[in-house]
Order: C-alpha cells, then structure tokens, then sequence
C-alpha cells in the first residue's frame, strides 16, 4: 500500500516526500504517506475557504443527507478501516471486552449518525410589539483538526463531522503515527462531499503548529496531550482561532467499601486497560478502601493473568502493543520508578520475546500519591491500585492532580455515590462504570484536561457562533 495522497479540494495530490508508517506489533512498514510541504497547506485552506462560501449556505437537510451517506460509507468499508486501524494503532480487531478496532469503526458509524441527526434551531430572545429577535447558529469558516494516534479514525469523526454537519469546511491533519484510516475516510466523505469541504494534509508534528498560526484557519479543534495543547493555544493567537482542546487525563476511580468486589473488577479492570490504557478517559488511579484491597488486588491479577498480549491481526489476541517506541520508554520508566520505590507487582514481570512495541498487562500495588506512575498519565498498560482509609482524604487525593477529565465512584449505595460526584473536579463523573461515552452527552475536560466540549448539540453548538437579528415588527 503506498498510493495514499492528500486530498485537497477533491483531488488526490502526490508529495515529493514520503514518511513510514510502522505497525507497532511487528515494526514492519504498513505503508508511506505524503509529506505535506507548507504550500501543500496553504492550497488545503484556500479550498476550504472557497467551499465554504457554498457548503455553509446549504440546506440543513442537504447536510444531514451527507452526513448519513458517509456513515452508510464507513459501514461499507467497515472492514477495510478496521484491518487499516489495527495494523497502523495495533489495537486488536476484536479485543477484550469487544473494544478493539471493528468497536473504533461501529462508533465513527454510530457518531456520524447520530451527529446527522443533531440540530441547532433559531431561538427567539424576544418576540414582542416592537421586534423579533432571533439567534441564529451561524458555522465559524475553516475548522483545522489536529488528531492523536490512539482512536485514529473515532477520533477523526468526532471532529470532521460535527464541523461538517454544522455548514463549516475542514483541514484535517491526523497523527503521523496513524494516518492511514483517517486518509481513507477523507477519501471516501469525498465521494459524497462537494470538493473543498473536506481536506487532508498529512505529515510529521512540524506540520501541526504551521495550521494553528495559519490567518486562514478560524478554529482549532484538537485532541492530543496538555503539552502539545498548551502550545497550541499560544500559537493560535494571532487571529484569535476558536478552539477547541481535549488534552490529557489522570482519571481517578474511587471504590467505597460497600461494593461487591467480584461483580465491579472485570468492569474495572476493562475501563483501564482499554486499548492497553492508550485512552483519554481511561480509568489510571484506581483508590480501594482498605478493607478491599487485597480482595480487589487478587481479583484484578486473576483477570490480567488469563489474557493475551500480541498482533492484534491474530485470533484470540485480547490485548495490543503500545502504539510507538517514545510511548513505550515513557511507560517503562514510570514503571521502573514505581519498582524502585518498592512497590508491588502484582503482574507485568516478563516483557514478551520478539519485535512490537509490548508492555505486558501491569498492575502495580502499594504504590501512591507522590510516585510518578500515580501522579503523571502513563497512557499505556499499567495500572496503580492505591489504598485508601478516609473518604474525605480520598476525594482531596483524586483531586490534587492537575487533570481533569473523567472520575467515577463505585459503591452499592448510588445515592452517596452521586453525591461524591459533586465533589469531584472533572468533566464526566461515572458510577459503577468509567470511560463510557455516548454521542448525546456533552464530553470534555476541566484544569488542564482541556475546555470545550465534543458530542451532543452542545458539542455542536461549538462550530458555530451566535448572530442575533434584530427584526422589527414594522
Ligand atoms: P500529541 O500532543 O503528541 O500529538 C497530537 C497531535 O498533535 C498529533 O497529530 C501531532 O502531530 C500534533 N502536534 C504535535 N506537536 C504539535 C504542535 N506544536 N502544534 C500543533 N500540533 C502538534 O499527543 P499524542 O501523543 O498523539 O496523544 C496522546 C495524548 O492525547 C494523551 O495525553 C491523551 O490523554 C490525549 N488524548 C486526549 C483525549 C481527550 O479527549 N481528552 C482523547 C485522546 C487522547
């Protein structure tokens, strides 16, 4: 495979340069894609620029119909993205607990439907003897879409296509880690996409800060770690870009002593090993009272050591790689902190043989605030379990981190549960759950997980700005 091009303005354009896309679990090469060069960018936003003139004056109805038509798209080519998914992010076809990659191509499927369906009517402030006021949704210009590698293709939707569905026209620059999936989804939306709307610009990390101080760009929508979302809010500065930020998250999951411990861990342990832990809103403190600890530790390790770890192009493989080599250090040394601390562990001894960026599935006791694997986000394999006796005390440590993103309260009693939400500096509070997300609930970070939201109309409402007219009655 090595015909991916950009897509600019419909057309399929060839760089000079390429880069290699490797697969994590082999690191063999999947593919080469285009090196975009500035220009290259600077054609991607003129086109979008002219589309938007048309597409941000369509009916809504001819964007709802696109909107549908892409989804039926993806679905028919469900197979070919998976496959596409795993061999360049190397999440399993299936996984554990069915959330590997054909999960990552039902969602975009999912998402873009329901996003179709979304809408943002004229409201009236005022309607009286003297005037009609309305508030209308007007869509922003050029959306540029910054993508991660961890849902490479979910997480292109969860951009594109609100931007899309709400009359604004796109650039999108997915991670040069994984931009396979999103370079055949582009593709596809352009069969159906009038050209302009939807572009792709593909390339190293140097390629991302050219689109955030790009005067042509009116809002950044980004997803990615609070470093690279810091920088981004800098640079986005010059012409005062809209943005949108889902950073990084250290999520907390605080489990009362009430809880049955047997029926909670297998729910547990998939909300933090999700993709090997490669999620945002992954669960990655896990606080156990006392009195449950050790019950909770045994129950965690029983699970971890009947699962496999491989090519996720392979059958009965549970579990992936990391994604890359920097990703993988970064979680070796977290873990090797922890041991040197002396901390326990419960699995994750042996690293398997052979090539792939592997980390075994680890869980790390008698660990706790204050040690980097706790404090930081490892964004891979690895999981603290950290004993607590005091909910006051508790609540105070989940708090003390400057993420923000998700948290959740496992507890038989849902309405003390609910009120510990409260007290919780997060986005999403979850109980007896974690990590769930759905396309009509708003999702974003508080502190430095970020601000704005994706998903439901407030996530819409998000590419578009208000116009009050002011219409008089005579
Ligand atoms: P990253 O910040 O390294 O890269 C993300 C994207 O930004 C890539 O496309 C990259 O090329 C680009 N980029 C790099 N430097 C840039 C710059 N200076 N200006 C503009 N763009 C630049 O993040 P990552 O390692 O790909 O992803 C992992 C991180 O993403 C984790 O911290 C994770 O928690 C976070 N994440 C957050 C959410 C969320 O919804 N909050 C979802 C998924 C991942």
């Amino acid at each position: 495979m090595s015909d991916f091009g950009l897509i600019i303005n419909g057309d399929r354009i060839a760089t000079s340069n390429r880069f290699d896309v490797i697969n994590p679990a082999t690191e063999e090469l999947v593919a080469t894609c285009p090196l975009a060069e500035a220009s290259h960018l600077d054609q991607a936003v003129e086109a979008a620029r002219e589309a938007f003139t048309h597409w941000s004056q369509v009916s809504d109805e001819e964007r709802k119909a696109a909107t549908h038509k892409i989804a039926d798209l993806i679905e028919q080519h469900g197979g070919e993205l998976a496959g596409m998914v795993t061999e360049e992010q190397g999440k399993p076809l299936q996984g554990f607990a069915g959330l590997g990659a054909q999960y990552e191509i039902g969602g975009s499927v999912a998402w873009c439907h329901a996003t179709a369906e979304l809408e943002l009517p004229v409201k009236i402030a005022q309607d009286d003897e003297n005037h009609r006021v309305e508030l209308r949704r007007k869509p922003l210009g050029v959306v540029g879409s910054i993508t991660p590698w961890n849902w490479p293709l979910l997480i292109a939707i969860w951009h594109v296509i609100p931007a899309i569905r709400s009359g604004n026209t796109v650039v999108i620059k997915p991670s040069p880690y994984t931009p396979l999936s999103t370079l055949r989804f582009v593709e596809l939306a352009n069969q159906i996409l009038p050209p302009g709307v939807l572009n792709i610009v593909t390339g190293q990390d140097d390629l991302g800060p050219l689109m955030t101080a790009h005067p042509g760009i009116d809002k950044i929508v980004f997803t990615g770690s609070t470093a690279t979302g810091k920088k981004i809010m800098q640079s986005a500065a010059g012409n005062l870009k809209r943005l949108t930020l889902e950073l990084g998250g250290n999520d907390a999951g605080i489990v009362l002593p009430d809880v049955d411990v047997a029926s909670i861990a297998t729910g547990i342990f998939a909300s933090a090993f999700i993709n090997s832990g490669q999620t945002c809103a992954a669960l990655k403190r896990l606080y156990v009272h006392e009195s449950i600890y050790e019950e909770m530790c045994s129950a965690l390790k029983a699970i971890a050591e009947n699962l496999t770890v491989g090519n996720g192009l392979e059958e009965g493989v549970d579990f992936g790689p990391v994604q890359n080599a920097p990703q993988l250090e970064k979680v070796k040394a977290l873990a090797a902190d922890a041991r040197a601390q002396g901390a326990r562990f419960l699995t994750g001894d042996s690293l398997p043989d052979g090539p792939g960026f592997f980390f075994p599935l680890t869980l790390v006791a008698d660990v706790s605030d204050g040690c980097r694997l706790v404090d930081e986000e490892p964004f891979g394999p690895i999981l603290p379990i950290i004993k607590y006796s005091d909910i006051d005390e508790v609540i105070e440590r989940a708090n003390n981190n400057p993420s923000g993103l998700g948290g959740s309260v496992w507890s038989s009693d849902l309405e003390q549960a609910s009120q510990l939400a409260n007290r919780l500096e997060c986005g999403t509070v979850w109980i007896n759950n974690h990590a769930a997300i759905q396309p009509n609930v708003p999702f974003g970070g508080v502190k430095q997980s970020g601000f704005g939201v994706e998903f439901s109309t407030e996530g819409l409402e998000e590419y578009t700005s208000i116009q009050s007219v002011f219409i008089p009655k005579s």
